[in-house]
C-alpha cells in the first residue's frame, strides 16, 4: 500500500529527496505547494521534475482521507467528517468570525476519558490518530478557506484527549508552526486537556508557547470524579499544580474549561469554590453551555443563573466569558461530534 506523504517530516522528506537523487530543497519547493498553494496532488506541482512527481504519486497518497460528509451552518461555521484509510471516522470543524478563522480538530478515534456529559467518549477510544491524519484534518480545512482567507487559530477540541496522543500531535504541529509550513505562531494554538500532569509538564518543556486549556468542570473531588472519571486517580491538586508550572514555565495563562450543566455543577456554591481555587492563580475560566446530546441527560443552565455563576467568579477577580456556540445546527458545537454517525439510534 502507499505511505501517507503526510506522515513524513521535514527532515525524511529531505532524506527522500536526496534518495531520488535530487537536491534537498525539493523539499521545501514541495512543501510550498502543500502548505502555501493550498495544492490536492503531487502533479500539480509543476515546478518539481515529472519524474520526481511521477515517482511521488508511486510511493505516496496526499490526502489519505475520504470526506464522507462537508456540512455548512446557517452562520458559515463548516463541519467534515474524515473517513480514515480503515473506515474510522473523525470530524473536524471550521468557525468563522470576522477578524479569524478558527478550525477544531480531533487527535483520536472515540476518547478513553469518559466525561460523563461528552459524545465523543460514549464509545470508548478505538486509536489514536497519526501525525500525518491529524496534519491531514488541518490542511483539508485550511482548503475550505476562500483563497483571500487565512487560517487564523487552531483549537484542539475535537475528539479525543491530545495529551494521551501527544508525540503524534506536536508532530503535526511542528508543521503548522514552521515558517515554512503554515507559519501559524503557537501562540494562536490551544490544547485542551482533561488535565493529565505528566503530559501537561511535558508540553511547557516543548519551550513553545502553546495555550492551554484545563478541563476542570468541578471545585471538589467528588463532583469532578463523578463528571470527569479519570480525576479519581489525578485528583485536582495534582491538575492546579500542572497547570502552574504550566503558566510558570512558558507565561502562558491558563484557561480553566468548566461545561454548565443545570442542577449538577452550577450552583452559587459551587461558583464560589471556583474562585477560591482560581482567585491567586494568572487564570481565565471560560464557561461552556451543555450542547445537548441526545441520549444524555444534562442540559445547560438558564441565562440568569448562567449569569450569576459568572457574576460570583468576578466577584473574586476570576476573569470569566461563556462561550459563544456555533455550528449548533450541524452538530458542530463541543462534544457533539462524530456520535450520529456511529450510533444508529439517534440517526
Ligand atoms: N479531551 C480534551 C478535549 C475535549 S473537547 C478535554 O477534555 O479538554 C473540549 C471541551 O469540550 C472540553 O472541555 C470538554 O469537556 C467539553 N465538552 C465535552 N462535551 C461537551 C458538551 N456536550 N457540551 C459542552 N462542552 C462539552
Amino acid at each position: 500500500m502507499k505511505r501517507g506523504f503526510l506522515e513524513l517530516t521535514h527532515a525524511e522528506l529531505q532524506s527522500w529527496c536526496e534518495a531520488q537523487g535530487q537536491p534537498r530543497f525539493r523539499a521545501d519547493q514541495i512543501r510550498r505547494w502543500i502548505y502555501e498553494k493550498r495544492a490536492s496532488s503531487f502533479q500539480e506541482m509543476l515546478d518539481l521534475p515529472k519524474a520526481l512527481r511521477d515517482q511521488l504519486d508511486t510511493e505516496f497518497v496526499l490526502f489519505r482521507s475520504n470526506i464522507v460528509n462537508h456540512q455548512v451552518a446557517r452562520d458559515r461555521t463548516e463541519k467534515l467528517l474524515l473517513e480514515q484509510v480503515d473506515q474510522e471516522t473523525i470530524e473536524c470543524v471550521l468557525m468563522r468570525e470576522p477578524d479569524r478563522r478558527t478550525i477544531c480538530i480531533s487527535t483520536q478515534v472515540g476518547c478513553a476519558m469518559g466525561c460523563v456529559f461528552c459524545a465523543s467518549g460514549l464509545m470508548g477510544l478505538k486509536r489514536s490518530l497519526t501525525r500525518g491524519e491529524i496534519l491531514e484534518e488541518i490542511l483539508l480545512l485550511d482548503r475550505v478557506l476562500g483563497i483571500g482567507e487565512r487560517l487564523t487559530n487552531i483549537v484542539v477540541m475535537g475528539i479525543g484527549e491530545p495529551l494521551a496522543n501527544l508525540t503524534a500531535l506536536l508532530s503535526a504541529l511542528d508543521e503548522v508552526t514552521d515558517s515554512k509550513g503554515l507559519g501559524l505562531s503557537p501562540r494562536r494554538i490551544t490544547i485542551s486537556t482533561v488535565g493529565l500532569p505528566p503530559k501537561m509538564r511535558e508540553l511547557a518543556q516543548t519551550g513553545k508557547p502553546f495555550n492551554l486549556a484545563v478541563s476542570l468542570h468541578a471545585p471538589l473531588n467528588d463532583l469532578r470524579t463523578q463528571l470527569v472519571p479519570i480525576n479519581d486517580r489525578i485528583g485536582i491538586d495534582a491538575v492546579l499544580a500542572a497547570a502552574d508550572e504550566y503558566f510558570e514555565i512558558t507565561g502562558r495563562r491558563v484557561t480553566y474549561e468548566y461545561v454548565l450543566l443545570s442542577g449538577v455543577n452550577d450552583q452559587p456554591e459551587h461558583a464560589d469554590e471556583l474562585g477560591r481555587l482560581l482567585e491567586h492563580r494568572q487564570a481565565h475560566v471560560n464557561l461552556i453551555p451543555m450542547n445537548n446530546v441526545e441520549i444524555l441527560p444534562y442540559v445547560e443552565p438558564t441565562a440568569p443563573r448562567t449569569a450569576e455563576f459568572v457574576r460570583r467568579l468576578e466577584a473574586r477577580g476570576v476573569v470569566a466569558t461563556v462561550r459563544k456556540r456555533k455550528g449548533a445546527d450541524i452538530d458542530a458545537a463541543c462534544g457533539q461530534l462524530r456520535l450520529k454517525s456511529e450510533l444508529p439510534i439517534v440517526k
